[in-house]
Order: C-alpha cells, then sequence, then structure tokens
C-alpha cells in the first residue's frame, strides 16, 4: 500500500487536481491521498494557507472579513465549477469557515488562528473527496479527529504525540477504497485543532506512512527528482541528472546544508519506520523521481550531491599547549551550552579550536558576551569569531573507504583559485564538510560539481 502526499501546487486549480486523480487511479496500491490546500497557482498568486491567515487577523482585530472571506472561498468555488463539482461543496466548505469565524471569540489567538489554518487542507480534502465521485470512483474524507491524530506542544508548531501511531494504525486497519486525508494538522487532547509548522502536509504523510507501513510513502511535488546540485548555482545541471536513489544518511546531509525540495524533519516518522520516501513530480508522473531509502548499490568513489549553505561563522581559540589542557573542549562547549548556542562543526589544530555556528545565533551582542567569557575563563592567547562563511557538504555513501575523495575536491578548488577555511570529515566517511568565504561559494559549488560529475 501507498501513501501518497500531494503539495499546494499539485493542487491549486482544476487543471493540477485532474493531474492528481489521474496519479491516483493510475496505480491501485494508492490507497491513502494526503493533500495541502490548494497553492499558488502563478508566481504572483497567494496560498489558501495565507489566505485564511489574513481571514484569521482579520476577525482577531475585529475588522470586516467579507473580503478575506470570499477570497477563500472562490478559490474553492472556481476549482468545483472547473471540475462541474456542483454547488454542495462550496456551500459545505462556506459554512464550515463561518462556524470556524464564529469561534473567533471563545478562542485564544493561537488557537482560532490553528482552527483558521487548518480549514485549507480540511475542506480541500472533502473537495478532493468529492472530485473522486464526480469521475465515478469511490473515495472517503477521513478526518484526524476520527483516526486519532493527536498533536502536542505549541499551536502552530506541534508535533505528534507518539501514542497516536497505535490509533493510526488501527484506525486503517481494515479500510476500502480511497482515503482523502487532510494535511498539516490533528488535535489535541482536550479536543482542540493545532497545526504543525509550515508546509506540515509533508509530515502527515509521512506519520500515516510510517503509521500503516506503508510500501513506499510518495511525495509529489513540483521538481522531477531531487537535483544533485542547487541548479541556481549550476544553471547547466539537467533534468535527466537527478539523484535516483540516495540513502537517509545521504538526504539528510544534504538537506542539513539545504537541499530545498523537503523539510527533513518532516520525513523523520517515515525514515524511524524505514519506508521508502519517493519524490515525484504531479506534472510528469512518467518520471520515477528520487528514491530515498535506508540503503543501496552504491559505485565507490561516487558522490550523490553537493550541497551548499551560508550564514556561518567560526569561533576561534588559540592556546599554547591547548591539547594538554584536561576539559578545555568541554569548558568551551559549555559558555555556548549556557547561551543556548548549538554548533555546527568542530575543526581543530593542536593549540586551536574552531567552532563553526549559525550566524543567526550569535548576533553581536551575543558575541560579546560569549567572547568576554572565554577570555575571562579560558585564558586563550587569541579569541576571535570571523563571520560570512559558506559551508560545502560533499555527500555520497560511496565515498567510504575510496582514498582520494578529498584529494579531488581539493585540488578543484585549488584549480579555482579557490583558498578552504577549514575541512571537516567523520569517520562514517558519508561526507565531508569544507568551509569557504562566502564570496567563493558559487565558484566552489561549480567545481566541485565538475570534479565530481563530469
Ligand atoms: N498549507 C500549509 C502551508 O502552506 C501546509 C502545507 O502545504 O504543507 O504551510
Amino acid at each position: 500500500m501507498k501513501v501518497c502526499k500531494f503539495g499546494g501546487s499539485s493542487l491549486a486549480d482544476a487543471g493540477q487536481l485532474n493531474k492528481v486523480l489521474d496519479i491516483v487511479l493510475a496505480d491501485p496500491a494508492r490507497r491513502i491521498v494526503v493533500v495541502s490546500a490548494p497553492g499558488k497557482r502563478n508566481p504572483g498568486d497567494t496560498k489558501v494557507t495565507d489566505l485564511l491567515i489574513a481571514l484569521a487577523l482579520a476577525a482577531t482585530e475585529g475588522r470586516n472579513t467579507d473580503r478575506e472571506f470570499g477570497e477563500v472561498v472562490e478559490r474553492y468555488a472556481s476549482i468545483a465549477a472547473d471540475l462541474k463539482l456542483g454547488e454542495d461543496i462550496v456551500r459545505q466548505i462556506e459554512a464550515d469557515l463561518k462556524g470556524r469565524l464564529a469561534k473567533a471569540g471563545e478562542l485564544s489567538a493561537e488557537e482560532f488562528m490553528d482552527l483558521m489554518k487548518a480549514a485549507g487542507e480540511d475542506n480541500n480534502a472533502k473537495l478532493v473527496a468529492v472530485a473522486f465521485a464526480a469521475r465515478g470512483k469511490k473515495a472517503r474524507y477521513a478526518s484526524p479527529k476520527d483516526t486519532g491524530m493527536i498533536l502536542k506542544g505549541s499551536f502552530g508548531d506541534a508535533t505528534l504525540d507518539p501514542d497516536s501511531y497505535a490509533t493510526l494504525s488501527r484506525a486503517f486497519s481494515n479500510f476500502e477504497g480511497i482515503v482523502v486525508y487532510p494535511g498539516f494538522f490533528g488535535y489535541t487532547r482536550d479536543g482542540k485543532v493545532a497545526t504543525f509548522p509550515r508546509g506540515g502536509s509533508d509530515i502527515t504523510g509521512s506519520i500515516l506512512a510510517a503509521a500503516i507501513c506503508a510500501d513506499v510513502y510518495e511525495n509529489f511535488t513540483d521538481v522531477d527528482s531531487v537535483y544533485p546540485v542547487d541548479p541556481r548555482i549550476v544553471p547547466s545541471v539537467r533534468d535527466g541528472e537527478g539523484i535516483a536513489t540516495m540513502t537517509y544518511r545521504e538526504m539528510r546531509e544534504l538537506a542539513y546544508a539545504g537541499f530545498g525540495v523537503f523539510n527533513d524533519d518532516a520525513v523523520i516518522p517515515a525514515v524511524r519506520a524505514r519506508i521508502p520516501i519517493n519524490i515525484r513530480n504531479t506534472n510528469h508522473p512518467g518520471e520515477p523521481g528520487t528514491m530515498i531509502q535506508q540503503s543501496r548499490r552504491v559505485i565507490p568513489g561516487t558522490v550523490v550531491g553537493v550541497a551548499s549553505a551560508d550564514g556561518f561563522c567560526n569561533i576561534v581559540v588559540e592556546k599554547y599547549l591547548m591539547n594538554r589542557e584536561i576539559g578545555f573542549g568541554r569548558r568551551l562547549l559549555q559558555i555556548l551550552e549556557s547561551e543556548g548556542i548549538s554548533y555546527e562543526h568542530m575543526p581543530s589544530g593542536v593549540d586551536s579550536q574552531c567552532i563553526v555556528v549559525k550566524e543567526q545565533y550569535l548576533p553581536k551582542e551575543v558575541e560579546r558576551r560569549v567572547v568576554q567569557t572565554i577570555k575571562r575563563e579560558l585564558e586563550p592567547d587569541y579569541v576571535t569569531v570571523e563571520r560570512d562563511f559558506s559551508i560545502l557538504m560533499i555527500v555520497g555513501e560511496g565515498m567510504c573507504y575510496t582514498p582520494g575523495m578529498l584529494a579531488k575536491a581539493c585540488l578543484a578548488l585549488a584549480s579555482s583559485g579557490i583558498s578552504m577555511s577549514m575541512v571537516n570529515q567523520g569517520s562514517s566517511e558519508v561526507s565531508f564538510m569544507i568551509a569557504v568565504r562566502r564570496q567563493d561559494r558559487d565558484g566552489a559549488v561549480n567545481a566541485l560539481y565538475k570534479a565530481f560529475f563530469s
């Protein structure tokens, strides 16, 4: 059985929704269909979720909500009209929205906001179920409440209560036909609607795939596959050059450094349950997409992708005989811990220690405090913070036990006149990190891509 999730761009209008129906009906194993709210029809358009946020704000502030309300209804009404679904579903959606709006006074602002945001997915799932029926195919809307999608944590940033897996699995233990399930939200134990972070329909799909032990979690989006490099940096990378398979480890390493196809947090449930994840394109359903799984056949000496991310800084600490000073590293990291800063990498020398940190965690006033504390508590010879680094991640299970991978990267960068500021490789050998100055990022990514992929 397959769980397939369709993002907002795959459901933005009737034309897109028709493609979704075709895809689902083409494979009888596609039994659970998780939907987002309708997304942008063109770059200047607004997602239904954003329209709902504007509607919620207008209601909370006591403003007239007619315009915002009309904009939301119109998005569904135009899809229903184009697909000739009849007026009933539109009236049902209107009534649903009015019912939610009526709760503005009863709920806290954040509870009300989540109730409104969830309307995008909830009503879309109902509409998609009607669209299946219009094609003469039985599909049933399933509610996160009835199936036991229990969330905890903060509104707008909720997480799954792990007990839900058992309930969800029971709810889907014996069902017939196709189920259309709204993404992005669930319910708290006391019955309030709560949403995952933005983009959270991916999380819903991943949870359901794990709960029912799906054969595969298909995540339909608008790219043919995951590219081995960011096409905005290397425009020559072509459709046919997408990654066919990668392992969860490779995905995690690439997503860490900015591979933006999906959020790696979202797929944690599927990864933990070892469900293969297939990234596919709604607009090109014939393309096999990228399969992400526990293991794959690797060709020694190959790389799966080169990722890059900006916005890193480097805390440099030097002290003569540092290597003999027991507890130096622990005390240094404790200073960061007490400021609530997590670190990314720690390349070191005999008497020097670098700590690579995301710049967002080290604004100037925090930097001053951290540097002062390091001076006071560790008495280093030198401490400074260098800013504006980009990190490059060269990733591939095929690099393990293959001599010369780092040498190849170094040579490529040297030939392009790019100096490496830091290098870090763990013993897993599945990736290594090279930090360069931000202005060298594009040149470095291009040089590495050429070295490893041409
Ligand atoms: N509709 C929600 C959003 O725009 C969730 C999703 O699409 O996954 O963030």
